[in-house]
């Protein structure tokens, strides 16, 4: 078993640690009332494993399951999970155990964090996107009608179960869109995790890729824990990525894509522009295209421009874009909404 910590968390990585997870929970939490929240995809599957390990070992469990999707992450079904709470007494020592992908996980987090001010937090993130990227660093949230993500804390789950052979069952597609943010953490801050990403068979290698890729975003997230510096580094990709994601209405693009397309698109950009070495932009979409992501859009610059300029990480008119100088090597670009037009029209 491989065991890591981030902030406040303890991640434990192994096969089959679902099976086992009673146990391990155990050594976190005394037994308590249980509300395992998950999605009805990932609980036909995992649900009863991880039910009857926690009721063997004294824990009082109940399941809340939410339709799978993007919609699910929001202010009403939240409220419905804090009225489960409540009507079951559960109090801030009683416990939440998120099982599913980036959804569960962000939805479970917002709720522990705000029911009683803070209730008690596992993750057994069940997607590769969740696993390397969602339940890692302690951002939670809800969608709001305004956009994604906006209404949100910081909460760190006391413990982080790993479960690579949950990726057996995980859609193909899915996969590679978490496998996009792998290859951000590769570009722009572990040239090995790149090369192992872009030259080594992905399931024989991963452990090591969940581990690098969570490595990342502990080193970074630990320099900088409130989203402001190093942090920020973690946005590759997402500048462009976000506004893809805007115009296509979340629905014609994962967030994945959009990712690859947006690390794509900035590094041609800023390669032309002589801030990137010349072979990168070739080496990232040959990694990307082997995990079948996209790496161009079909929308219009004035489309994506529009939607970019209204992204919320624009500050005083000042965008700070992530580029690339080498694989591995990243930096802040600071840089106007006007300076920004012209630096997509050097798009070639
Ligand atoms: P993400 O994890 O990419 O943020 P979701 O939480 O929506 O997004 O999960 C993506 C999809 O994959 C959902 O339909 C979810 O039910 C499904 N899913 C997640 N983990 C697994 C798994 N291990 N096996 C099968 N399906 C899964
Ligand atoms: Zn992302």
């Amino acid at each position: 078993m491989r065991a890591l910590s981030v902030i406040k968390s303890k991640i434990l990585i192994e096969e089959n640690i679902i099976s086992k997870c009673g146990k391990l929970i155990l050594n976190s939490v005394n037994p308590c009332k249980t509300l395992i929240v998950s999605d009805r995809n990932v609980a036909k599957i995992y649900l009863n494993i991880v039910s009857r390990e926690l009721e063997r070992l004294g824990f009082q469990v109940q399941a809340f399951l939410i339709n799978p999707g993007e919609q699910s992450k929001s202010f009403e079904v939240a409220e419905k999970i804090y009225n489960v709470l409540t009507l079951n007494f559960m109090s801030r020592c009683d416990l939440i155990i998120s099982l599913g992908g980036g959804v569960v996980t962000d939805l479970s987090g917002f709720v522990a964090s705000t029911y009683h001010r803070g209730m008690k937090l596992v993750h057994i993130p069940t997607s590769f996107l969740a696993m390397i990227d969602a339940a890692i660093g302690g951002k939670n949230g809800v969608n709001s009608n305004y956009g994604k993500n906006l209404i949100g804390t910081f909460y760190h789950p006391s413990l982080i179960l790993i479960d690579p052979l949950a990726l057996k069952t995980l859609p193909s597609r899915e996969l590679c869109c978490g496998i996009a943010e792998a290859i951000k953490c590769g570009c722009i801050w572990d040239k090995e995790l790149f090369k192992i990403l872009e030259n080594q068979n992905f399931y024989n290698n991963i452990n090591e890729i969940i581990i690098r890729s969570i490595k990342v975003k502990k080193e970074l997230a630990e320099i900088d824990e409130q989203d402001f510096g190093s942090r920020m580094l973690l946005n590759f990709g997402h500048t462009i990525g976000h506004a893809l994601e805007k115009i296509g209405c979340y629905k014609k693009i994962s967030h994945g894509e959009a990712v690859s397309i947006g690390m794509n698109e900035i590094t041609r950009i800023s390669e032309s522009m002589n801030l990137t070495r010349f072979e990168v932009p070739q080496r990232l979409k040959t990694v990307c295209k082997k995990y079948f992501l996209p790496t161009n859009n079909n929308f219009s610059r004035s489309q994506l421009q529009k939607a970019v300029l209204h992204d919320k990480k624009i500050l005083n008119g000042y965008l700070n874009l992530v580029l690339i100088k080498d694989i591995g090597k990243s930096f802040i670009y600071k840089i106007s909404d006007k300076e920004f037009i012209n630096f997509l029209k050097n798009e070639i």
